[in-house]
């Protein structure tokens, strides 16, 4: 069948009308057409409350960012950013937005870590230690997003601590305290106190945010945040450091 050029015209203009049509409602209107627009001036921005720090477990930046504009095994992912290791900042969604980092996981008691949180991932194989210029990097981002959201400047995690049964990242050569002496997340004084006799390292766990239920798991993930250790039965140590974490005064 042969269309004049008049009509088949008129078939792909209607044709990229539709997709116009479909594309357009991918999107929810801001703004409710069931209901009377009345604005009140009493609102602000929903604004992120937690940080959560990834690696990237990938042999080069340019592998993930194509990872984190597609999918991996486990489906679609995203970051907010993606910090190369020789220090260059990518940002692949907005602030604002909610990208696909967390997943499955909690912290202090919070299940849908994407909707609060802004996700940074780091170029880093999972076994080697982070660069000085992508540290730096990190510690310069940190410094404007609790700024610009008023972020709790302690409110930095690691992937591991909101899912400490499914991930392992950042690693154990991941410098906690380094980004601490920075001002950013938590840590512990250099002269331990020892723990009351009544002290339950447990519930202390709990109180600093992480889920429980699988105790080994989150002692694991404890331990390689905090001590850099990959054990899974707590000890004397934990008790000080969790005790003086607790009393310590937060940075936020
Ligand atoms: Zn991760």
């Amino acid at each position: 069948m042969h269309y004049p050029y008049s009509m088949l015209h008129h078939r792909l203009k209607y044709g990229f009308c539709c997709l116009l049509v479909l594309s357009a409602c991918t999107t929810p209107p801001a703004k409710n057409p069931l209901a009377q627009w009345s604005p009140s001036p009493n609102f602000d921005a929903r604004k992120p409350r937690l940080v959560v720090i990834h690696q990237t477990e990938m042999e080069n930046a340019e592998d993930a960012l194509r990872v984190l504009h597609t999918q991996n095994r486990q489906g679609r992912v995203s970051a907010h950013y993606l910090i190369a290791n020789n220090g260059k900042l990518y940002q692949l969604v907005e602030d604002n937005q909610r990208a696909w980092h967390a997943g499955v996981g909690s912290w202090q008691g919070i299940s849908d870590i994407n909707s609060i949180s802004i996700g940074i991932e780091l170029d880093n194989n999972g076994s080697e230690p982070f660069e000085e210029r992508q540290i730096l990097s990190l510690i310069r981002l940190l410094d404007d997003l609790c700024t610009r959201f008023n972020i709790p400047r302690n409110a930095i995690i690691g992937h591991a601590d909101l899912a400490p049964a499914r991930k392992v990242d950042p690693s154990r050569y991941f410098p906690w305290q380094r980004l601490a002496q920075a001002g950013f997340g938590q840590w512990y004084g250099e002269n331990l106190a020892d723990a009351p006799e009544n002290f339950d390292p447990v519930q202390a766990l709990k109180t600093l945010g992480y889920d429980t239920s699988d105790l080994p798991a989150a002692v694991r993930a404890f331990h390689r945040h905090y001590r850099g250790i990959e054990t899974d039965v707590m000890d004397k140590e934990d008790g000080k450091i969790l005790f003086n974490l607790q009393h310590s005064t937060p940075s936020g």
